[in-house]
């Protein structure tokens, strides 16, 4: 009897150790199961971005948004609410209309840049100037009366409307060397014109406005076909629209050759005063370690160029889907898991910043965040940011993934901490291990990225799956894991690309929990 007990508690725990691989190969693929049979992906993205539409901080869409998430959650059974962390000026986007109304009819493609006045439903009509050459902030104050009564044209007129790529396919390489060079000239006559003028393009706007302008129109080319960048609009009164390359490009010709175009510009928008601004935060609680928490993160607001499908409507569903996913196949986590849909990423981190100066119990007990936020592809890079032994438990729960997707994942350890960029970040600087789930490009800085372009058929949904599939697998790998995560900091060895400083670890901030109100 002495002789067999070791070899019965070797059985045993064999079968125990088995039973422990066999139940997570088997949550594993119930997870992939459920996402590749059942996926909610393209139904939660046609909701989000085709029916309620842009999420501006401020805006109404942005509180629909938040109520659509909770009862979202509330559907599956999910635990969810919206946590006010700050105010915001209230504003809705209302009809912009612009149209060439001499010397001949055109209607342009034109939008209102955010947090603009209305002009009105009669709206403003008026000749365009372009910005003089000068020599100095002296020489410019002396033109600035020429604005009086007219709109400004405060862009660069674009040589070609082609990007680099289609130069590259079709023209003979003498011809795309010598558009290339003559570009990066005016480019550069462009910018030292601007600097005589003692102002930026931040600023240049309100100084205009100030001197009787009674428009702005710019073109924000993203440098891809019909792609504008959209943001907001720097003066208090009068209407400021970004035109498509094609359209500023035809006005400009005119306006500098001597046709004196006219436009006319409604832009019709309302201003809300004060609201106020939500995190929606979601609950999976857990049953052994209900303290400590794994958390699934994507900025919830947009710009409003267009319906914000990669940035981030993309991150936004992949982690409604893998909560969805986990609640149905992995319903009582050992470790808490929240989700994160942060409030007011895009004017600096407000939201998950707010969310971690307001909690710093969980912050404490944070196992692991997950943040998506660069575009619709499948995630190939995922950095330790700098905790020393990230790789222990990261390369532990990446042995879950399965390969079809672990194989596109370049990984870096320790990797640096990142100061910005997304909302993993607002964790990393207060010492919490983050990560970014960080995507392929898919082209996401020219075409989509806070562009009017960025929009529901833009998103791939098959690398949004995979995205789900693994947040999802790492979520659970991370709350099933016997030990708690270390956060231990690497030494940073060298120095910041952007700054030339010797690298150092970011501090905490705090958010704007006031935002576009004086
Ligand atoms: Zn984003």
């Amino acid at each position: 009897m002495k002789k067999r007990l070791p070899v019965l508690f070797l059985i045993v725990l064999f079968i125990s150790n088995y039973t422990i691989a066999q139940s997570m190969a088997e949550i594993v693929s119930a997870i992939e199961k459920e996402a590749n049979e059942n996926s909610q992906l393209e139904q939660l993205a046609y909701e989000l971005m085709d029916v309620n539409g842009p999420r501006l901080v401020g805006t109404p869409q942005m509180k629909t948004a938040h109520d659509w998430a909770v009862n979202t959650y509330k559907k599956w059974g999910i635990m969810a609410e919206n946590q006010a962390w700050g105010k915001w000026r209230g504003w809705e986007r209302g009809i912009t209309h612009v149209d060439m109304v001499s010397p001949r009819i055109a209607s342009l493609h034109a939008t209102q840049l955010a947090w603009n006045p209305s002009t009105g439903k009669n709206g403003v009509t008026a000749s365009l100037i372009t910005l003089p050459t000068v020599s100095d902030s002296l020489a410019f104050v002396k033109w600035l009366p020429n604005v009086k009564g007219k709109i400004v044209m405060v862009s660069m007129l674009q040589p070609t409307g082609r990007p680099n790529y289609n130069w590259e396919e079709f023209a003979t390489p003498e011809s795309f060397e010598k558009m290339k060079t003559e570009r990066d000239a005016k480019e550069k006559a462009w910018r030292e014109n601007f600097r005589n003028t003692g102002y930026t393009s931040r600023n240049i706007n309100a100084a205009l406005e100030k001197a009787g302008a009674v428009g702005i129109a710019q073109s924000r080319w993203s440098e891809g076909f019909g792609a504008n960048k959209i943001f907001s609009a720097g003066t208090d009164k009068i209407p400021v629209v970004d035109l498509s390359l094609e359209d500023y490009g035809m006005l400009y010709r005119m306006a500098v050759k001597g046709a004196n175009p006219k436009i006319k510009i409604v832009a019709e928008s309302k201003e809300l005063g004060e609201v106020p601004t939500f995190n929606t935060i979601a609950t999976i609680p857990g049953t052994e370690f209900p303290d400590e928490y794994v958390i699934l993160s994507a900025h919830f607001d947009s710009w409003d160029g267009a319906t914000g499908a990669t940035d981030n409507g993309t991150g936004t569903i992949t982690m409604l889907e893998a909560a969805r996913i986990l609640k149905k196949v992995y319903p009582n986590p050992k470790r808490t898991i929240l989700i994160g849909h942060w409030g007011s990423e895009e004017q600096g981190l407000n939201g998950s910043r707010a969310f971690v100066e307001d909690n710093p119990k969980i912050v404490d007990g944070l196992q692991a965040l997950f943040n998506q936020d660069n575009g619709t592809g499948r995630v190939v890079r995922l950095s330790g940011q700098g905790f020393l032994h990230a790789y222990d438990y990261l390369g532990r729960w990446l042995e879950a993934v399965p390969e079809d997707i672990k194989k596109h994942i370049e990984t870096t350890f320790p990797g640096t901490p990142g100061g910005g960029g997304s909302d993993y970040a607002s964790f990393v600087a207060a010492g919490a291990p983050g990560f970014s789930l960080s995507s392929l490009s898919w082209s996401y800085w020219n075409y989509t990225w806070h562009t009017n372009l960025d929009t529901y058929d833009k998103i791939v949904f098959d690398d949004v799956r995979n995205n789900a599939i693994l947040t999802a697998i790492l979520t659970y790998m991370a709350s099933e894991d016997p030990e708690k995560t270390s956060r231990e900091k690497a030494t940073l060895i060298g120095t910041s690309r952007r700054t030339g400083e010797p690298l150092s670890w970011p501090t905490q901030r705090s958010p704007n929990r006031k935002g576009g109100l004086d």
